[in-house]
């Protein structure tokens, strides 16, 4: 891909001042945070909204409607930027969709292979397994316990993985019911509704951000992101995890990807694309592997995803539901782990 100079291209910076991007002084006219705040995500500007309330939007970078079409599915399009190669997805469901959806039916999804997830809080042993792995990244980094936000931390397993390590623990979530599980049956101290660019947290507050699977369903990742710059201390360390569309296992599936999921994946990086973002965020990059991308899943799971390649999949692999309780370790290397400092 190419970030050719002239117009440049660039990821709104927020409105928040301290975490002005790279670009700052040629701030695009689409840098404006205050616009709509909140839980409901921010909009883009130059989006083309439908009578039924569907948004056509631009490229997050160029802010242009030059769209390259890899696939169409149903009502959806995936494409990609024919200036940049940002690949994402068109058209949106209204921003109202966008927010009650996670609210309950995401976490009890009957459609689990498009949507949200079959019974999330099912699984709390396995995401505790994933996540006490997963948080090995930050031994070279934070090897001492600090504080630490979660941002859409779900159910919170994450960080009652770091809270049992000692760290002092923040989590944000727009889902009520999620909240609820991790302050009453988790019995995590500080669990906040809401999202990064409406939560009151100061700056400069935190040794650690984390988004574990969130910024491919946000509206507006770059305002998020430049929030969870002025948060962080001087020091601190950005976390991500999302997935990778130009992994090899991606390529191989083509469509069928079992993260082409259009209601909530907004987004598709690629290692580029999203160092792209942080670079112009003000991050620099330290490390990006899939190493760590992997999941602990049951067999259940593995079964109802493979439906997803193909249903008769899915009835081959029915067998293995019957393995009741046993789980495996599972990385197709196709999810980016993403360690981050300001630049
Ligand atoms: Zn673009």
């Amino acid at each position: 891909m190419s970030a050719t100079g002239g117009d440049a291209p660039r990821p709104a910076s927020g409105d928040h001042g301290a975490a002005a991007p790279a670009h700052a002084d040629n701030a695009s006219p689409r840098a404006r945070a205050d616009q709509n705040p909140g839980h409901k995500g921010a909009a883009h500007e130059g989006e083309r909204v439908a009578a039924d309330g569907r948004r056509e939007v631009p490229c997050l970078f160029c802010g242009v409607h030059e769209e390259q079409l890899r696939f169409r599915d149903g009502e959806f399009r995936v494409v990609s930027c024919a200036r940049c190669g940002h690949v994402y997805v068109n058209p949106r469901l209204p921003p109202e969709r966008l927010y009650e959806m996670y609210q309950e039916e995401y976490w009890s999804s009957e459609r689990a292979k498009d949507f949200g997830y079959t019974a999330y809080l099912a699984d709390a042993e396995l995401y505790l397994r994933t996540y006490s792995m997963r948080s090995a990244v930050l031994d070279n980094y934070k090897p001492q316990p600090g504080r630490v936000l979660d941002v859409g931390c779900a159910a919170g397993f994450f960080l009652k993985v770091m809270h049992d390590k000692g760290w002092d623990t923040v989590g944000l979530e727009i889902s009520q019911p999620m909240v609820d599980y991790a302050s009453n049956e988790l019995g995590l101290p500080d669990m906040r509704r809401g999202d990064l660019l409406s939560a009151d947290l100061p700056d400069k507050s935190f040794d650690v951000i984390t988004l574990w699977d969130v910024i491919e369903h946000l509206e507006r990742p770059d305002l998020h992101l430049a929030r969870a710059r002025e948060l962080l201390k001087d020091d601190g360390v950005l976390i991500l995890e999302t997935q990778d569309v130009s992994s090899r296992f991606a390529k191989l599936m083509g469509k069928r990807w079992q993260h082409y999921k259009h209601e909530e994946h907004l987004y598709h990086f690629h290692p580029e694309s999203l160092g792209r973002l942080l670079a112009e965020l003000g991050f620099e990059v330290r490390e990006n592997t899939p190493r760590r991308g992997g999941k602990v899943i049951s067999f259940d799971f593995l079964a109802e995803r493979v439906g997803k390649v193909h249903p008769l999949l899915s009835v081959l692999a029915s067998p293995l539901r019957l393995i009741g309780g046993k789980s495996l370790y599972v990385n197709l290397r196709d999810e980016m782990v993403v360690v981050a400092t300001k630049a």
